[in-house]
């Protein structure tokens, strides 16, 4: 009934779209997201989630193809430990000061704006690294539209190296390689190219379609060329939206400032925020009494692909929180009270992440055709053997992907990544090392522990068949 009014069509028209797909329902029956998604678009609509897992807290949002117009792309720059991601992002802050504006002190708000040259826009996410985007993605938030991954020229293609990009590829995120530390005497880029040849990543100058630049992110050296990369792949993705509704985006950082309460730091993805706005973000709501930007400059309103601090919620929400612009008070509080109460009966019931018990189960339901597997092994002759013949399994109904491969204990890094992208983990010789178990129960992530490479092929066969007896 409530989707009905949404989409002003009769509420008996929902109820027999939903017949049409084999679902008897009711008219207060709440339906599943994907039912939501699918019955809307017959009526020629999109949803819109606010959070992607709490049902109930949706809205129909309608822009016209003509209400729609370009907006910055939103940048995360990853890559190994040293590689010099908190470089580049300080020299890219420091340099593109926007024209006109006084070059003051910058303070770290988890995301800033930059205008090039030319006049195009920009956003960075200030957290770098893969954890942060993917802990962001493993809440449902998807708010990076690119991938710029910094590799140090005198270096090699490092383990964290192969993890952004596994990330980038999982998310679906074009990827931008910066080679970095050209300055160097010892800098040798074309190492750094053919070792990304090797793993299939051709870039442009070895006849690939990869965008790369060699860089300094301490003289500065290419970094404007790279962000010119870096636009020209954002033109590909052709990023729209409409500006002229009520905000939506995502919390980037929060936290309690003695003197002004608590600050958060938002990006906005659609819409335009405005100070005055009453807005909701996870749990937390307030009207916004002020907004800034990097450089403590007042900002009256921010568009789409802008990332601003508000002051004004009445808490700190978390990274990944989506939020939004209501009416009134009383509407938001209704909203918040909603999904607190969502939130507590959904942590009753379990999460949902496959496992490799229900492999077979859900073939043979026939909702399931990909099996997305992250692989770690003690050497590298297991893993590789290990990826081919997982990979053999393969069938007509189901598609075996190795998101993610590598040498070394399961990390968190890995945990996030499986639970982001919904994937078993496959440890050979290997276990989890730090936290990567316990957060791996939290989220009900399966992890499989071999030491004999038959035994592996053998469960993930049997189960592929619905055949794997359950593990004890
Ligand atoms: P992160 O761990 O990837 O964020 O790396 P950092 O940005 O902290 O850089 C690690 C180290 O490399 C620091 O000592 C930087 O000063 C240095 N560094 C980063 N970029 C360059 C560069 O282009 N040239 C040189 N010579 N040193 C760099």
């Amino acid at each position: 009934s409530e989707v009905a009014t949404m989409m002003d069509v009769p509420v008996t028209q929902i109820i027999s779209a939903c017949m049409s797909l084999g679902m008897m329902v009711t008219m207060n029956q709440r339906l599943d997201a994907e039912t939501l998604s699918v019955v809307a678009d017959e009526f020629g609509y999109d949803v819109e989630f606010v959070t992607s897992d709490l049902e109930d807290s949706i809205v129909v949002i309608e822009d016209k193809p003509e209400e729609l117009i370009e907006r910055a792309p939103i940048v995360t720059v990853m890559g190994h430990v040293d590689h010099g991601k908190t470089s580049l992002l300080d020299y890219i802050r420091k340099e593109n000061v926007i024209a006109g504006e006084s070059g003051g002190i910058t303070q770290h708000i988890g995301a800033y704006g930059v205008q090039l040259e030319g006049g195009q826009k920009m956003a960075f996410l200030d957290t770098p690294g893969h954890e942060a985007f993917t802990a962001m993605r493993a809440r449902g938030a998807q708010v990076t539209d690119l991938a710029i991954i910094v590799i140090a020229a005198d270096d090699a293609i490092m383990p964290q190296t192969k993890e952004a990009i596994a990330h980038a590829q999982a998310a679906g995120v074009p990827i931008v390689f910066a080679i970095n530390k050209i300055d160097k005497p010892s800098a040798n880029p074309e190492k750094v190219k053919e070792g990304l040849a090797q793993m299939n990543l051709l870039v442009e100058d070895w006849g690939g379609k990869i965008q790369s630049h060699d860089i300094s992110a301490k003289t500065g050296e290419g970094v404007k060329e790279l962000l010119e990369k870096v636009l020209l792949e954002a033109e590909l993705l052709e990023l729209k939206a409409n500006p002229n509704k009520n905000a939506v985006g995502t919390v980037v950082e929060a936290f309690l400032d003695k003197g002004r309460g608590y600050v958060s730091t938002i990006l906005v993805q659609a819409g335009t925020l405005k100070v005055g706005d009453y807005v909701l973000a996870g749990k937390n709501s307030g009207k916004v009494r002020a907004m800034h930007d990097e450089r403590g400059n007042d900002v009256r309103s921010a568009g789409p692909s802008t990332p601003v601090s508000i002051l004004g919620l009445d808490g700190a929400p978390q990274a990944g929180d989506k939020f939004n612009v209501f009416a009134d008070e009383r509407e938001a509080k209704q909203i918040a009270a909603k999904r607190t109460q969502l939130q507590r009966e959904q942590s009753v019931r379990t999460q949902r992440h496959i496992t490799l018990d229900e492999i077979g189960r859900r073939i043979a339901l026939g909702d399931f055709q990909e099996l997305n597997i992250i692989l770690k092994g003690d050497v590298d002759g297991s893993v590789e053997a290990l990826t081919d013949s997982f990979q053999k399994l393969s069938t007509e109904e189901i598609q075996v992907n190795i998101i993610h491969k590598g040498v070394g204990a399961i990390t968190e890094s890995d945990v996030l990544l499986a639970t982001a992208s919904d994937a078993i983990i496959i440890g050979f010789n290997v276990r989890p090392m730090g936290n990567a178990r316990q957060i791996a129960d939290k989220e009900e992530i399966d992890i499989r522990m071999y030491s004999i490479i038959y035994d592996a092929i053998n469960d993930l066969k049997d189960a592929m068949e619905g055949m794997l007896s359950p593990e004890l």
